[in-house]
């Protein structure tokens, strides 16, 4: 009987019934036959071998055979995630979401709170970095005790940094509690969304005020903060040379730089057959941002959920990106696979690629190379 919940299952099992339960596939096979327990050991004797993979892993850098390194950094949320991340071997967070300490609530979180929770972060992850991105909200993450006016197009209305700028309290608050935690341990801050240089202006100057605010009161701090900036907007990646001037690093958020590139609302099903990764104006924006930035001598990443996929980490690796941040569990296959491919084969990917005329084509390109690059790799 199934209550909408959970399955009653009455007489179905008997006492001392041998039970193979799937989670991964989510299936529950009663009185299995010998064929299906057999595949049950197997796939058991499978994992355990990937399990041991990936601790093997966990202490080795992401480094292509030819010794080309790669920082791997784990994208989290919550602050429980930190744990994950341990286990799966990063090499920081590179991406910290901090929305979660805005949402389901009536108000905003204060200074105090937020403190204590990044505090804890800082100090778990040491002497490993770990990056702020500053509050994204907007979009279809709505606080609603902060919602001035409906708006018909939320995802190019008041979201991220415009927000912030917005409401400078709000600002202020969350780069001071940041700005306390960095006295226990490596971080850096960067902002999300910036759409054009005046913001990026702005937003260093409310930081610079409030750091001497805190120099003022004696708070410790961090003498030195590396800054950077999202690229997730084609108009910021267009101006890469231009942000890049006044920041130490660009991450650039693929998830939405593939959203307004192809104007594809990235939450609408309706329209999810036209996200995607491999279109070429995609590629050739985030290649375009990574030589940029490098022509400016600064260091850059890609935190969008594309970057963990093994092969596109490949393949932006070999267009030269600095750093990638994933989900904590997807960061084992991605470093297998790097370690498994020398820097000239993906650099080799990563010129045919950018000379494809379609989607289809880049996708069935990168799949050529799929068992190549992947072999013996998680
Ligand atoms: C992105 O846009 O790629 C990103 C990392 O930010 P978010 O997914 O939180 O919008
Ligand atoms: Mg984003």
């Amino acid at each position: 009987r199934w209550d909408g919940d959970f399955l009653t299952v009455r007489g179905l099992i008997e006492s001392g019934d041998l039970i193979v339960v799937d989670g991964a596939k989510g299936s529950v096979i009663i009185a299995p036959d010998e064929a299906t327990v057999k595949r049950a050991q197997r796939v058991i004797r499978q994992m355990g071998r990937r399990e041991a993979e990936r601790e093997r892993l966990r202490g080795l850098a992401a480094e292509t055979r030819d010794g080309y390194r790669i920082e791997l950094g784990a994208n989290i949320e919550f602050p429980e995630e930190i744990s994950h991340v341990k286990l799966h071997g990063a090499d920081g967070v590179g991406l910290f979401r901090t929305e979660f300490l805005y949402l389901n609530r009536d108000r905003l979180p204060e200074e105090e709170e937020q403190f204590e929770i990044y505090r804890k972060v800082v100090e778990q992850m040491a002497p490993q970095p770990v990056i702020f991105r500053t509050v994204d909200l907007g979009g279809d993450k709505l606080a609603h005790y902060l919602t001035t006016s409906r708006e018909l197009n939320p995802y190019l209305g008041l979201r991220a940094i415009r927000l912030c700028l917005e409401k400078p309290e709000l600002f202020r608050t969350q780069l001071r509690a940041i700005l306390r935690a960095s006295a226990y341990g490596p971080l850096r801050i960067m902002f999300p969304m910036i759409t054009r240089v005046e913001e990026l202006q702005q937003a260093r100057n409310i930081l610079a005020k409030v750091r001497r605010e805190l120099r003022a009161e004696k708070q410790p701090m961090a003498s030195e903060i590396e800054i950077g900036s999202m690229i997730e907007v084609p108009s910021a990646a267009l101006a890469t040379d231009i942000l890049a001037r006044h920041v130490d690093f660009l991450s650039i958020g693929t998830n939405d730089l593939i959203q307004y590139t192809l104007a594809v609302d990235r939450v609408n099903e309706a329209v999810a057959h036209l996200y995607d990764p491999y279109d070429p104006s995609v590629l050739r924006l985030i290649s375009h941002v990574i030589t940029a930035a490098h022509e400016a001598g600064i260091w850059v990443g890609v935190c969008g959920e594309m970057a963990s996929d093994p092969m596109i980490a490949a393949l932006l690796v070999g267009m030269g990106v600095d750093e990638l941040s994933m989900g904590p569990m997807l960061i084992p296959s991605v470093k297998a696979t790097l370690r498994n491919i020398l820097l000239t084969q993906a650099r080799e990917l990563a010129r045919e690629v950018l000379r494809l005329p379609n989607g289809q084509q880049i996708r069935t390109a990168v799949a050529r190379r799929r068992r190549q690059f992947t072999r013996g790799a998680l």
